[in-house]
């Protein structure tokens, strides 16, 4: 029973992503770990292929396309093993503020170059004392006459090095209560104040530029508030169950890789006498465990996406599959990373990168502690 209906139109739009994947970004992913970074020119490429923000109305030059094609990019985005052409966090994370909460002037002001690639954007809301904790951010934005002063100082970025535009947190510093005095603001690269600091060096996730993000008395036009003021926290937390759910679907994508790189890797490897290494009880049991789990958390997000676009409210399953599909890949790929014993150790393996690249997905987009304690208030435990 297929949970999710792929139509024709759907299976297209995969065959012609493979190619442009197999061209344009499987030949470079291994550079661009060791660079640190994906040259920018990537993400021009990618738009103008048509694979950007393909949610985005076609008045704004998107596809008008279902969610689908959002599960399709993450899919086979998440087997190219890298993780600096960020289409995801671009498209399904960050464009759906402007999206949904933006005028139409700045609709038309930035859609047209999030879809063609020629605007990278980024979410800034971490800072050096607030993480988990929203309501300590320090940041500030003061209106003076048509201009608005944002000036603080952000960290852990995604696509700090490259964005264009950046939404970003920050509080009036006259009102005490900190989520009402929350507002989401968008910074155009080239603004006077804002600049960049470190390209932060992570243990995974190499090719992805994260960044610290300085503001610097900067001023910005008042039309750069998105949304209305004051709803800067509300407008965030009602953008997290999509954002959860891409973080769950990158996860399993990848996990399902890696189970099935083991099973390959045990059905092909022998031991000494000539029998593969598969036909030995104890591997058998340990890939049938994982297997099992991993398809559990398929069917799992399957039918979040489906629930999710028929926008049924799944912020506490959502949440519950941020965490659960996150430690999962990294749970599987540590176990079969130690089943291989010598050989899952040396760089070549691309477990190696996938295991370091798990580590960070139970930290982004809200720790896995902090989806427990949200649930747990969903729960009203
Ligand atoms: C690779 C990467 C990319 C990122 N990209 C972005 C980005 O694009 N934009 C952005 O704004 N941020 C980004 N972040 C930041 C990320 O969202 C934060 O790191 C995360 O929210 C945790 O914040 P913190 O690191 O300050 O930890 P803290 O909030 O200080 O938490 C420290 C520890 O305490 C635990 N903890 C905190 N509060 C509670 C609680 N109430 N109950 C139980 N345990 C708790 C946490 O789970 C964690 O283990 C990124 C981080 C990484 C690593």
């Amino acid at each position: 029973m297929n949970i999710l209906n792929y139509t024709e139109d759907h299976h297209a739009f995969r065959k012609r992503f493979n190619e442009y994947l197999a061209r344009e970004v499987i030949p470079y992913a291994a550079q661009w770990e060791k660079d640190h970074i994906i040259p920018k020119e990537a993400w021009k490429k990618v738009g103008q292929a048509g694979f950007l923000c393909t949610n985005v109305d076609k008045k704004y030059g998107g596809m008008g396309g279902d969610f689908l094609y959002s599960t399709i990019v993450c899919q086979e985005l998440t087997k190219t093993c890298q993780t600096g052409l960020a289409m995801s966090l671009h498209s399904d994370v960050v464009v759906p503020y402007i999206d949904e909460y933006g005028s139409e002037e700045m609709k038309q002001r930035f859609l047209p170059g999030c879809v063609s690639g020629d605007i990278v954007t980024a979410v800034a809301m971490t800072e050096p004392d607030a993480g988990s904790d929203l309501s300590s951010l320090k940041t500030t934005a003061v209106e003076d006459g048509d201009e608005i002063i944002i000036s603080g100082s952000k960290t852990f970025i995604s696509n700090g090095i490259h964005c264009d535009a950046v939404v970003v947190a920050a509080r009036d510093p006259k009102i005490d209560n900190p989520y009402q005095a929350m507002s989401l603001y968008i910074v155009e690269d080239g603004t006077p104040g804002f600049s960049r600091g470190r390209h932060l060096d992570k243990m995974g996730w190499h090719s992805q530029d994260t960044a610290e993000l300085f503001f610097n008395d900067c001023r910005i036009p008042k039309e750069n508030l998105l949304g209305e003021k004051g709803y800067g926290f509300l407008m965030l937390m009602g953008k997290l169950q999509q954002e959860r759910l891409v973080c769950s679907m990158g996860a399993i994508y990848g996990a399902r890789q890696v189970i099935n790189g083991a099973v390959d890797y045990f059905k092909t490897t022998k031991d000494a006498s000539g029998k593969p290494l598969s036909k030995y009880q104890a591997i058998q049991f340990a890939l049938v465990e994982m297997e099992t789990e991993v398809k559990i958390a398929e069917t799992f997000v399957d039918k979040l996406i489906a629930d999710h676009m028929e926008k049924k409210d799944v912020k506490t399953e959502t949440s519950m599959a941020k965490f659960w599909t996150t430690d999962l890949a990294n749970r599987v790929t540590g176990r079969c990373i130690e089943m291989m014993e010598d050989l899952g150790m040396v760089e070549q393996n691309p477990l190696v990168q996938a295991w370091r690249d798990f580590r960070i997905t139970s930290i982004f987009a809200g720790t896995n502690e902090i989806m427990k304690f949200i649930i747990a208030k969903l729960m009203q435990l």
